[in-house]
């Protein structure tokens, strides 16, 4: 068993995303397994180096370790995504060859006309109508001058279904979502793409993270098969949300880790309360996150999103 915490640098880490990495450690610790950490910094217009040692600082703050990470090494790096670019581009020239890869030269304004879709997900917009997907090779060609393409997945033509360890059984139509960039035209690897390779690469067994991310899932199993890799189980766990309704995100700035151990708040305080809040246990005691180990049940972990209120917070904040 592997599991781990993939951390976008763009932002200070808040409780919603300790929860996530709690979890997912705790997950993979209780089943004697092998934690790393990989820093998604694939969007390099939207991550911070700083924001990335930053991360690995909270997290062991938060008393959770690893095994393999950017700042450890292990056998199976680089963990920072902007260092494994060649591996993305194997992945798509493998694409490719399975003919699953168009050049799709759409604009923004025109994606943004398309209606939403019946079978549009929700995390990514409405679905790609496949426009570009019955160009012929001369119309291609015409366009290719005039403008530099991105590179658009095909779906496959079977519906998609998985278990979710948290979330339960999940299906997706045909086609849900359309078929999806998985290199920008300003030549970024997309997520999808990237975190199937990273995945599948670091041998990671057990994929636990935030609910957001449960209608990639159908995107990212279509790529494992493509590739002719095996996928992991997933498990998606609840997001936060701020007493404005919103998730918690940078504006909720006071409830990152850096401001609440600037506040003088112990880590154990902090893992208690978010192991109440996550399901784990009836009261928020504080309590170090390695004591959490033995009793932890994914089965335990709650499947509501979570409203993080004023009053909720007082047990935290005080
Ligand atoms: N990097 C993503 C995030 O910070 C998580 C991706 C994943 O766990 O698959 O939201």
């Amino acid at each position: 068993m592997r599991g781990r915490f993939a951390p976008t640098p763009s932002g200070p880490m808040h409780i919603g995303n300790a929860s996530t990495a709690l979890l997912a450690w705790l997950q993979t610790r209780s089943a004697d397994g092998e934690f790393l950490i990989r820093i998604e910094d694939v969007d390099a217009t939207r991550s911070k180096a700083e924001l990335a040692e930053q991360a690995l600082t909270d997290l062991r703050w938060l008393g959770l370790d690893w095994d393999e990470g950017p700042d450890i090494g292990g056998s199976r790096g680089p963990y920072t995504q902007s260092e494994r670019t060649a591996a993305y581009e194997e992945a798509l020239t493998a694409l490719d060859r399975a003919g699953r890869l168009y050049s799709c030269f759409c604009s923004r304004a025109e994606l943004a006309s398309v209606a939403s879709a019946p079978h549009g997900l929700g995390s990514e917009g409405p679905s790609y109508p496949g426009t570009c997907s019955s160009l012929t090779p001369m119309q291609r060609e015409a366009k290719r001058l005039r403008k530099q393409p991105s590179l658009r997945f095909m779906l496959g033509s079977q519906p998609v279904e998985f278990l979710d360890a948290v979330a339960g059984p999940q299906a997706f139509p045909t086609g849900a979502g359309g078929d999806f960039i998985v290199k920008r035209a300003d030549g970024m690897f997309s997520y999808q793409l990237a975190v199937v390779v990273d995945d599948a690469m670091m041998g990671v067994t057990d994929v636990l993270r935030g609910a957001d991310l449960l209608d990639s899932t159908p995107r990212q199993l279509q790529l494992y098969e493509a590739l002719g890799l095996r996928p992991p189980r997933f498990a998606h766990v609840p997001l936060m949300f701020g007493s404005d309704g919103k998730r918690l995100a940078k504006r909720h700035g006071g409830l990152s880790l850096a401001a609440l151990r600037s506040a003088g708040i112990a880590p154990e305080e902090v893992v208690g309360w978010l192991a109440a809040v996550s399901g784990l246990t009836p009261t928020a005691e504080p309590v170090r996150a390695s004591e959490l180990i033995r009793h932890f049940r994914i089965e335990q972990v709650t499947t509501e999103s979570i409203t993080v209120t004023d009053g909720m917070l007082g047990q935290l904040i005080g």
